[in-house]
Formats: C-alpha cells, sequence, structure tokens
C-alpha cells in the first residue's frame, strides 16, 4: 500500500494513493497515529483501496508523510564511492548525526537557501520509517520493525557541516529534509537493498547508484541505533547518499536559487524542489 499526508479542502489528513488517485483512510490522527494502529487498521484500509474512489493526486497537495518524526536520525559515509569521494576513510562504526524536525519539508515544496549561506548541496537517500519498533532489534529482526520506505533528500550546507565536529546543524536547515511522495508499505516494496536510486539538478543526473551499495545496511542501522534507544513509530531513517554530490565535484557545484533537484528511487516514486533564496 502507498499511504500519503496530503491537504485538500484546509484540512491536512491520510490517504491511500491508489493510481492517480488519492482515497481518504478516515483514519483519525496523522501518519504517526496511523501507523501505531497499523495491525488494526491494514485489513480496512486494503478494502478501502479496492473499493476506489478518492479525489485526483493532482487536486490535493502532498506533505511529508511523517511531519513530524519524533526523530530523524541520518547515516554518513555510507555508500563505499561516496566515501572515496570525499577523502574520508572508511567508518568501522557507523556514523550518525540527527536532523531537527523543523528541517521537514513537503515533497514538491521549494528548499530554501538561507541567507549568507553558499554551499547548499543534495543527497538522495532511501528513508526507511519505522513501524512497530522496539530496543535491541537484531539485524535479523529488524524487517519487521520496518513500516515503510520513501524517497529522502538529505540537504545539506556543507560550510557548516564542516565548520564544526558535529554535522547536526548543517544538516537541519528549515526545508532540508524534503521526503515523500508517500510511503510504500514494507510489504509492498520488499526488499529495500536493490533499488536503483538517482538525483538530478535541472535534468542533468548527478547522483546514480544502487541501495545494493550500502556499506551497513538498514538491518544493520537498526540493530545498531537501537542498541541505545527506542525505535518508535514514525521515526525516520536516512540511510545514506552514493556518490556524486556537489561538495565533491572539481570545482565544486553547489545548489543555486532557481535550480531544480529530483531525487528519485525505483519502487518509491520522485521527489522535486525547486531553491529558492530566503526572503
Ligand atoms: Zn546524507
Amino acid at each position: 500500500m502507498k499511504l500519503a499526508t496530503y491537504t485538500a479542502d484546509g484540512q491536512t489528513r491520510t490517504g491511500i494513493v491508489a493510481g492517480d488517485r488519492i482515497i481518504d483512510t478516515g483514519v483519525a490522527g496523522t501518519m504517526i497515529d496511523l501507523i501505531r494502529n497499523w495491525d488494526a487498521l491494514k485489513s480496512v484500509l486494503e478494502a478501502k483501496a479496492v473499493a476506489g474512489g478518492g479525489v485526483p493526486l493532482s487536486a490535493v497537495k502532498l506533505e511529508a508523510p511523517i511531519q513530524r518524526p519524533g526523530k530523524i536520525f541520518a547515516i554518513g559515509l555510507n555508500y563505499a564511492d561516496h566515501v572515496a569521494e570525499s577523502n574520508m576513510a572508511a567508518p568501522e562504526r557507523q556514523v550518525w548525526f540527527t536532523k531537527a524536525q523543523t528541517s521537514v519539508n513537503a515533497p514538491y515544496d521549494p528548499i530554501t537557501i538561507a541567507t549568507g549561506t553558499t554551499a547548499n548541496d543534495y543527497e538522495v537517500e532511501l528513508v526507511a520509517v519505522i513501524g512497530a519498533g522496539g530496543k535491541h532489534i537484531a539485524a535479523a529482526d529488524a524487517a519487521a520493525a520496518v513500516f515503510g520506505y520513501c524517497v529522502g533528500n538529505d540537504v545539506t550546507e556543507r560550510m557548516w557541516q564542516h565548520g564544526s565536529p558535529q554535522w547536526s546543524l548543517g544538516k537541519s536547515f528549515d526545508t532540508h529534509a524534503p521526503m515523500g511522495p508517500w510511503i510504500v508499505t514494507a510489504d509492498e516494496l520488499g526488499d529495500p537493498h536493490k533499488l536503483g536510486i538517482r538525483c538530478f539538478v535541472n535534468g542533468e543526473k548527478r547522483q546514480d547508484s544502487n541501495t545494493s551499495h550500502l556499506v551497513f545496511n538498514v538491518w544493520q542501522q537498526i540493530e545498531h541505533l537501537s542498541t541505545g534507544m527506542t525505535l518508535e513509530p514514525g521515526d525516520v531513517l536516512f540511510t545514506g547518499t552514493p556518490s556524486g554530490v556537489g561538495a565533491a565535484m572539481d570545482p565544486r557545484r553547489f545548489l543555486q536559487a532557481g535550480d531544480v533537484v529530483r531525487c528519485e528511487i525505483d519502487g518509491l516514486g520522485h521527489i522535486e524542489g525547486s531553491m529558492v533564496a530566503e526572503h
């Protein structure tokens, strides 16, 4: 099933995406509430999807599937080709940072270039949305902890990222975590480790890889994080970006106002945002 958060008639709600239409789930609350109650809701929503109806997707505004995740964690240096282009040593342990809740952005909304910044960069990433979650989840059991997947752009301001030993500020600017366009449930997607993943800027392909090249796969990531903290429904994990980021080009090619950034992953769809200068 494909599940979206959308706004229509001034109300934001959750919907089932079926082809080019979206059907109101009728479930009160946010996507996180829906995920919490998924065991009870799944068969009800499957029946709604079959019944059809709804409105054209083009008639609504898609929002980030999870608008206020309890946690946004992202792993760095997690594709071998990206490690090499970053002139960093391959990490022996997983390198994690957080992105602020307030960096969440809708899948097709503009992405802000904050006043005074000049090193805004893209990072297409597979995003895992936690379902049941839990603590001390073994890698062998981690698939069951995931609710579904979507496309993400771990937008980064490189001067701020590397202006401090901690990357989180450079990763947390407003609008710098676009996600969507919807969640594809884990059972519908199948294996998340064999998906083509690409990023385009103004139609020029900049990143082109496959999630089979993750250094630490999604199951290892969940095992590692859940060693110390409880993963909760709707927490999101940005699982790393492949090579081709603007910071690694010679000369560097950072995003400028007017640039259009499109991120896509096989089976999940695409997100696309225009870069705009902050006023
Ligand atoms: Zn990243």
